[in-house]
């Protein structure tokens, strides 16, 4: 990782110098491969884990015919012009099958679930039939094989059922279960490190001197992280100097596999931090073309990779959700990264300056006509973090847009909910 980009500054909108978010994305995407580490877990501890082995289905599912419907199971061979009748001689239930075997002539009572006995291959639902206990009589035509479930139809043995890479829901959990697996080999989860850089932060529960802002970075952070499952080691505000930074980027270093900064990246207070960054490390400095959150700083220190995130609270959250997030999934040896995107009217119009992607903050609603809608929050200043708490998702705006009448199509990408 050797290479250096010239330090962000703010100049105009349209810099030729600029990282695309798509180039820049690429370069983190290919720089990145899931680490090596893998656990064997139970089932409920996969919750939210990924797969580091495909699971392949041991047996069957279902395992055995049985019955799609409550009614009568009888042989094929029997089946005759409506009306015909055929002797009753006994019932299967869900988990307890019938035990003999069905001859020519006969059927049987069967439930839901239950296994299809011996001898049989069909079932009539019990309204299309009369009975009288000892015979049953069908009106209605019946086919060869209908209302059975048969064995392996779901699934056969020897199938993938769930592929390396994949992040396990609550569905998988009870997939793997129905399998009759009760442990699964995952990747370890990720240790991210993180911390706020700046000397105005101050922590919760402390006196807000004069000139101070509570740190909040560390706490959207934290929820951020923990949507994926990752094991967070919060290491609290360190002042804007070069000693207590170059502590803590070497401890976290030793405890993690990412290390997550934010603030002191852009210009003014860059420099110390910039030259630390490559007495300990090979980090890059990335202007990426994109609103909020322009400067980047991406590499390794250590055997650790390494975001510096700008200070901005909104800038924050967009750089995460947009180069971390997927990061930290590749990292996690998660196969599925990519972004839900989906194309709706804004109800409202858009201003827009061409030069940069934006990330607007867009509320996704349903209109009174039922109609999926988008909506911006408002002033999208990047420190206004409350038009990050009202939001849902973003507004996609490309480089080249110069602004949007009310009813557009706009891309939006949801967040809440979403990883
Ligand atoms: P910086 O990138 O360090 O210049 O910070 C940019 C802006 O974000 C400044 O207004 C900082 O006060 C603010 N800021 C930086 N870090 C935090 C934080 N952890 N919580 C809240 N605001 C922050
Ligand atoms: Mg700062």
């Amino acid at each position: 990782m050797a290479e250096f980009t010239p330090q962000p500054s703010c100049a105009d909108d349209v810099d030729h110098n600029n990282l695309t978010v798509e180039q820049a994305r690429q370069r983190i995407h290919d720089l990145l491969s899931p680490i090596s580490s893998w656990q064997k877990v139970s089932l409920r501890q996969a919750l939210g884990q990924v797969l580091h082995q495909s699971v392949v289905s041991p047996r069957q599912v279902p395992p055995y015919n049985n019955s799609a419907m409550d009614g009568y199971a009888l042989r094929s061979a029997d089946i005759k012009n409506t009306p015909f009748s055929l002797n009753n001689v006994g019932v299967a239930f869900a988990g307890k099958p019938y035990q003999g075997h069905v001859e020519a002539g006969q059927c049987i009572r069967i439930m839901t679930g239950a296994k299809i006995p011996d001898g049989c291959d069909t079932v009539v639902m019990q309204e299309q039939v009369e009975s009288d206990n000892q015979t049953i009589t069908i009106h209605t035509e019946v086919k060869a094989g209908q209302n059975v479930r048969l064995a392996g139809e779901d699934i056969d043995c020897g199938d993938t059922v769930l592929p390396a890479g994949r992040r396990l829901t609550p569905a998988d959990l009870g997939l793997l279960a129905s399998l009759g697996i009760a442990e699964v080999v995952t990747y370890r989860p990720l240790r991210v490190a993180f911390f706020s850089t700046g000397d105005e932060l101050c922590g919760l529960g402390e006196h807000l001197g004069d000139g101070q802002i509570y740190d909040s970075n560390r706490y959207t952070l934290y929820g951020m992280l923990s949507e994926l499952n990752i094991d967070v080691i919060d290491m609290g505000v360190i002042p804007d100097n070069r000693a207590a930074l170059k502590i803590a980027l070497e401890q976290a270093a030793a405890d993690a596999d990412v290390i997550l900064s934010s603030g002191g990246v852009s210009v003014g207070d860059a420099d110390y931090v910039k030259d630390m960054l490559a007495e300990l490390g090979q980090v890059n400095f990335w202007k990426i073309a994109m609103r909020p959150g322009r400067p980047l700083a991406f590499g390794q220190i250590g055997e650790a990779m390494f975001f510096g995130l700008p200070g901005n609270p909104v800038s924050v959250m967009v750089t995460f959700y947009q180069f971390v997030q997927p990061a930290l999934k590749r990292l996690a040896g998660e196969s599925d990264t990519l972004p839900i995107i989906i194309e709706v009217p804004c109800d409202n119009a858009i201003k827009k300056r061409a030069g940069r992607f934006e990330f607007q903050r867009g509320i996704l609603f349903r209109n009174n006509e039922g109609q999926l809608r988008v909506s911006t929050t408002g002033a999208q200043g990047s420190g206004i973090l409350r038009s990050m708490s009202m939001a849902n998702c973003f507004i996609l705006l490309e480089e080249n847009c110069d602004g949007l009448s009310a009813g557009s199509l706009v891309n939006v990408q949801p967040f809440a909910g979403l990883v």
